[in-house]
Order: C-alpha cells, then structure tokens, then sequence
C-alpha cells in the first residue's frame, strides 16, 4: 500500500497522538500545527457530525485552494481527517456533549475552549447529589473524512465545486459507555478521561493509560470503521 497523507484537523496534541497511534503505519501524517496559517474553523454545529464535516470541509477546501495559488511546500495532501468528540452525561440530559471542549465557559460571558480542570470541576459540582447508578455517560466521537479535490474537477459551477467537498465527506461514528466517578484519578490522557471508568473496567481512562483507551475507546471505535475505508484508497 502507498502513503496515504493526512491532515488531522486539530492542534490538540493528544487528539492528534491517539488518532496516529490507533491508525498506525502507513500514512503520512499532518496536523494545523504544519499550517500555522490554517482557517480557525468556528465549531457552531448542534451535533459532533456537524461539527466534525465543517472542519474538514472548510480545512479541505482551503488545501485546495492553497495548492491552486501557492508553490505548497508540503507534499500533495489527499484526505483531512477531522474529529469532534465529547462526553455525554445522562444525568444532565446529554450535557456537555458539543461543549465539551468549553463547558466551564458555557455560564460566563467568555467565548473559546476551557482548561480540562475547570470543565472536570464543573462536572462534579453538576453531579455531587447523583448517586453512581445514576452516572451513567458516554464519549461520542464522529470522524468526517474530506478529500482534497484537485484543481480541476469536472462540474459544472463554482457552486458544485464547492458542494463536492461535502458530498465526497464521509463519517464514521463511535461510542464508548461507562460511569463518571467523584474525583479525578489518573496521570494519563487528557479533557474527561480522570473521571470516566468505562463500562467492564474499575480504572479510569486517565489510569488504564493510552495503550488500553486506544484499544476501547469512542475515537478507537470511529477509526477502525475509517481504516477500512482509507485501505481502500491506499
Ligand atoms: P473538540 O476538540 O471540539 O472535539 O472537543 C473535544 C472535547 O471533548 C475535549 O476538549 C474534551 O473535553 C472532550 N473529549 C473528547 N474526547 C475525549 C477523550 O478521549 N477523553 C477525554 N475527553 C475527551
């Protein structure tokens, strides 16, 4: 199989890490990092699949666009991969869900992400009277897969070319359930992983570390259907 190369449409690094450690070899990878000058794609969407299809449309199409009126030095790129994920807490109808990354925010008038601390603390202040039974959560990750079109494709308008990246997008979804618990536990990963055990496991995320949640997790279970579909492109 030939190199397939990849933008992974984040700069958080640990999203970026699990993601090259769940697909493995094989690829040539790229993160926003590589392209200090990248859009910042304002994440509105209602759902992660809104969310995730924006990113990589809008990152897709501004490659596109760069290859036309540039001398890129980056190697021709052929995919953005771009993740939004985020946990769901029954217990508070679904919150924080699509505003996982800035629920401490949510309340104030500030705008953009929140650090994981301040999010975990206002998690367990929701949570303090719901009795573990009742914790029941899960993460939800939908990975959206856009190609970069190349400069001459046969439509008829500007206005298909441009709803080509998003009818050649395809998604892929997963799930991991389990239970929030009281106080954070663990060294490992990164956002809610300190306070989530998911379901079969005593340990969180957080202390089962990086070779255990990559086998188990929502963003491991989207990738494994995508792996599938990227072989067929290698
Ligand atoms: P996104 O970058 O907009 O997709 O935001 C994802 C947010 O959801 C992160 O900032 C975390 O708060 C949370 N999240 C997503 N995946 C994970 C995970 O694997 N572990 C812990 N928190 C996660």
């Amino acid at each position: 199989m030939s190199e397939v190369s990849l933008l992974i449409a984040t700069r958080n690094a640990h999203k970026a890490g699990e993601i090259r450690a769940i697909l493995g070899g094989g690829f040539q990878w790229f993160t926003l990092h590589d392209f200090p000058d990248a859009p910042n794609v304002i994440e509105d969407a209602p759902t992660f699949a809104g969310n995730a299809t924006k990113k990589a449309v809008e990152l897709a199409k501004w490659i596109s666009s760069k290859h036309r009126t540039s001398n890129i030095e980056h190697p021709t790129l052929k995919f953005v991969l771009a993740d939004d994920s985020g946990l769901e807490v029954d217990a508070l109808n679904g919150a924080p869900g699509v505003h996982s990354a800035r629920f401490a925010a949510l309340d104030s008038a500030k705008s953009g992400n929140t650090p994981d601390a301040d999010n975990n603390a206002k998690l367990l202040r929701l949570l303090k009277d719901v009795p573990l039974e009742k914790r029941a959560a899960r993460f939800h990750c939908v990975i959206a897969l856009t190609p970069v079109l190349p400069e001459k494709v046969e439509v008829a308008s500007a206005v298909c070319y441009a709803d080509e990246f998003e009818m050649q997008t395809e998604l892929f979804d997963g799930v991991c359930e389990g239970r929030m618990i009281f106080e954070p536990r663990g060294k490992d990963g990164f956002g809610y992983d300190p306070l989530f055990v998911p379901t079969g496991f005593e340990q969180t995320f957080a202390e089962l570390g990086d070779e255990v949640k990559n086998k188990l997790s929502h963003r491991a279970r989207a990738l494994q259907k995508l792996q599938s579909s990227l072989r067929r492109v290698g």
